[in-house]
């Protein structure tokens, strides 16, 4: 098989350009796994549909979409040298969680302090993860950012991937990479099928200003007709996360800012107090979504266009970001062994790792939600008495947070702390430069 880099355009088809990697899809996850790329060195052509502004001023209102990033996603971050332009826009550490049930006595609270930990992962909006992604994308030579150009056709032969973009004509690579979101077009072309369940349950996001502070908590009450979030962000400031049954979307999107408010004390059992001021809110129905197949010869399904989960343990991103992780260094492996990085069986590496974790991650939202979600005598009892047993259990409350800060086993070398003290100094990584290019 070619090896991507020997690869000669020319020699393939006079009128196709040449990649080692074509991303299709430039947000969070996309985003990361094209940076990640590019500062190995690869040439990386990277498709987005809509144009991100890395323009961002602090007197900008919170914006309705957040994340709860874990410490690993912080790494990855971090380790692609973003997270300077997280912290220099906008973010905020929370040092705790605090879960309860409205039908049983019994709560459980997460602290870093009881991890030995400075927090257990912060709150983001996520234009500013996307902003500070694309500032330093702009500015890495070896990514090609092609704006607006839709996906055609897709095409395998001669162990490679075709694409026919509508306005620049055909591409050619050993890789695509589906990063496009749950409605993946290239899942579609490439007739990769779905395992989907409706909840039947909606979320409805927006920052709120409440009368009490959050105390740096990140606050989730379960109740019947789905749990309820605040996530701790600036001065008195959370994100909402309410979760509805489907049928309550509309009702709840035209609530006025006075009833929105008044709903989510209620929801929140008034815990922060009064609610004072209402953002911008949206909603979306929730459903989960595992493409069959994450891989195919010369294709790749990354994140959402993979998999989507409940957001009610906030971790769709996280395991994006683990994703495009490992499925750098199963490129970078094949490419430091002689391989082509579109071999089935090299991309095979990439799914090995990561369908189970996320299956498993998927379906145990299931169970909690589930559990919860039973309105019977049994299990107000069960949560009586498991729940203050759980929160007096600190070795597994221990070993829960830790899962959920750093993800499971075998955590790919981007997710890693200071990956630069295992590879070298960061000057041996290909340096972001002047290039910045917006076609092909
Ligand atoms: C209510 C809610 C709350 C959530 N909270 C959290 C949380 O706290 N923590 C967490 O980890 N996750 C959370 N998630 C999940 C998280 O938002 C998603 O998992 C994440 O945004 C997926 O990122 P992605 O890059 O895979 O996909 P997307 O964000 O969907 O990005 C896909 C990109 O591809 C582009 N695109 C689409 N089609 C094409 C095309 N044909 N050509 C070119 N470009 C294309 C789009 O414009 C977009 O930029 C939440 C989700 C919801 C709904």
């Amino acid at each position: 098989m070619m090896h991507a880099q020997d690869t000669n355009n020319k020699a393939i088809n006079d009128s196709a350009a040449s990649f080692d990697v074509v991303v299709v899809g430039g947000g969070m996850v996309g985003s990361v796994l094209a940076l990640g790329l590019g500062q190995q060195g690869f040439k990386v052509l990277l498709l987005e549909k809509q144009a991100v502004t890395t323009d961002w001023h602090a007197s900008l209102p919170l914006q309705p979409r957040v994340s709860a990033l874990t410490r690993a996603s912080e790494n990855i971050l971090r380790n692609l040298g973003a997270w300077g332009g997280i912290e220099a826009r906008r973010c905020h550490a929370f040092g705790a969680m605090h879960v309860w049930d409205e039908a049983s006595v019994g709560q459980v609270h997460f602290s870093a302090a009881d991890v030995g930990e400075a927090n257990l992962g912060h709150v983001v909006e996520n234009d500013v993860v996307q902003a500070a992604l694309w500032e330093q994308l702009k500015g890495c030579e070896y990514v090609h950012i092609a704006l607006n150009q839709a996906l055609e056709s897709l095409e395998f032969k001669d162990d490679q991937a075709w694409l026919t973009l509508d306005g620049l004509g055909k591409v050619v690579t050993p890789l695509i990479v589906g990063a496009d979101g749950a409605f993946s077009k290239v899942r579609a072309l490439a007739h990769i099928g779905l395992d989907t369940h409706d909840y039947q349950q909606c979320a409805v996001v927006g920052c709120v200003k409440t009368e009490l502070s959050h105390q740096d908590t990140c606050w989730q009450r379960y109740q019947a007709a789905g749990p309820f979030a605040y996530l701790a962000m600036g001065n008195n400031m959370s994100s909402i996360a309410w979760y509805l049954p489907t049928h309550k979307m509309a009702w709840a999107l035209s609530l006025s800012d006075e009833e929105l408010a008044r709903n989510i004390e209620i929801a929140s059992d008034h815990r922060l107090g009064k609610v004072l001021e209402v953002g911008q809110r949206i909603a979306f129905a929730l459903v989960r979504r595992h493409a069959l197949h994450y891989v195919k010869p010369n294709l790749a399904l990354v994140g959402d266009a993979a998999h989507t989960i409940h957001p009610q343990a906030g971790q769709g991103v996280n395991l994006g970001l683990l994703d495009a992780a490992v499925l750098l260094d199963v490129i970078v492996e094949a490419k430091a062994h002689g391989k082509s990085w579109g071999n089935f069986a090299v991309l095979r590496q990439y799914e090995r790792a990561r369908r189970g974790d996320n299956a498993l991650v998927q379906r145990s939202m299931e169970g909690f939600d589930w559990l919860f979600n039973q309105q019977s005598a049994l299990k107000t009892r069960l949560l009586n008495g498991f729940l203050p047993l759980a929160n007096r259990l600190l070795p597994v409350k221990k070993w829960l947070m830790m899962q959920a800060l750093n993800g499971r086993d075998g955590v790919p070398r981007l997710a890693k702390p200071f990956i630069f003290n295992n590879l070298g100094d960061a000057s041996t990584r290909v340096k972001a430069t002047s290039c910045n290019k917006f076609d092909i």
